[in-house]
């Protein structure tokens, strides 16, 4: 088995070639090709972290495998990510165990890679005003992410803590070579903004009905557990809404929940998944004026889609370690 490091999967992952890895993965999984089933987890008896599995198998001759992570929000303040772990995939003809990577540069890279696909699928061509609340890991992997799939030229940064905000905008200001503004509040970050990158752990909403305007694209990526939501319920009401998987939402999707519960959508009717824009089974976007709605809460098949790539580049270039666990 081969182990792969952050560093070796964040040089052997570009955010193209996942994008490219990743529609695959979703559009087979729409073809029902694959197996997604729910992720798992729980509380850990300290109450300070989660203990979470994700397990998939791919397309027929692909990989399957698991990411298995911890998620500790205060990991952050010890220097570390708040999602920690490992990827492992194995050999589908076999069983053989043929890598583990870093859990934590798969889900940055991937997650907003997912958010491009979505992005290039429905949000309008010619968008070109991002806005990004947040500015931790998901929020910088989002900005390299839309700049791949829209002309963007113009960047505002919201975050809870100013000096974050400060700090994202320096930093991805000078890496990217455009302007990066920081916003005194959400209202004025996304004040015409074409497409919108929820990228917090908000247990509130911090996204109302009221700020979005017609054509806007927004990617809802972060609190992907059923008791917190970024986006409030009129701003689920006003918009055409898809997510990743049907399946998760009703249990992981607090925005979601919530509207069902108010009415505001039916759970008997089926939220579209990318995979069905993707294989041209949903149209997307139906006119310039609809405001759409990505929910992202995040699939195996995406992490193993990136592992499998990484893993076959890893090969090719002698990369990583290997070990015989059998030995
Ligand atoms: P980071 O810890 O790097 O960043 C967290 C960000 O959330 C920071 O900008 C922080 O703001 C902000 N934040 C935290 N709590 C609150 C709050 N109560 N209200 C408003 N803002 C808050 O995390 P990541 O970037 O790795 O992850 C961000 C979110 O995305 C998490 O919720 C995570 O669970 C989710 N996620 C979703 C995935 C998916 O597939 N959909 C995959 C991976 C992560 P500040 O620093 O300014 O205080």
């Amino acid at each position: 088995m081969r182990i792969i490091t952050h560093s070796q999967v964040r040089n052997l992952l570009p955010m193209r070639d996942c994008i490219n890895a990743v529609t695959e993965a979703l559009s087979d999984l729409a073809r029902g090709a694959g197996v997604q089933p729910l992720r798992s987890g729980f509380q850990l008896p300290n109450r300070e972290g989660v203990m979470a599995w994700m397990p998939g198998a791919l397309a027929s001759g692909k990989p399957f495998g698991v990411k298995i992570l911890s998620i500790f929000e205060n990991a952050v303040e010890q220097g570390l990510d708040s999602h920690q772990g490992g990827v492992m995939i194995f050999d589908p003809n076999s069983g053989r165990p043929l890598a583990l990577l870093e859990a934590g540069a798969v889900t940055a890279v991937r997650t907003a890679a997912v958010s491009a696909i979505a992005t290039d699928s429905l949000a309008l061509p010619d968008a070109s005003i991002l806005a990004i609340l947040g500015s931790g890991i998901q929020a910088r992997s989002h900005l390299e992410a839309m700049l791949a799939v829209r002309p963007v030229t113009e960047v505002r940064v919201w975050s809870r803590t100013p000096e974050n905000a400060r700090g994202f905008a320096d930093e991805q200001s000078a890496l990217h070579g455009l302007p990066v503004q920081v916003a005194p509040d959400v209202a004025k970050a996304v004040e015409g903004a074409d497409v919108i990158c929820t990228t917090t752990g908000a247990r509130e909403p911090i996204v109302e009905g009221q700020m979005l305007c017609e054509g806007m694209h927004l990617n809802v990526v972060g609190s992907s557990v059923p008791t917190c939501q970024e986006i409030d319920t009129s701003a689920v009401a006003r918009s055409s809404y898809f997510t990743d998987r049907r399946e998760s939402l009703a249990n992981e999707a607090g925005e979601y929940i919530n509207a069902v519960r108010e009415g505001v959508m039916h759970a008997k009717d089926p939220v579209p998944e990318l995979g069905e824009v993707l294989t041209a089974a949903h149209p997307g976007r139906e006119s310039a004026s609809e405001i759409t709605i990505f929910r992202s809460l995040g699939l195996a098949v995406e992490d193993l889609a990136s592992a499998q790539l990484v893993f076959e580049r890893a090969v090719e270039r002698d990369v990583g370690v290997s070990v015989d666990l059998t030995g």
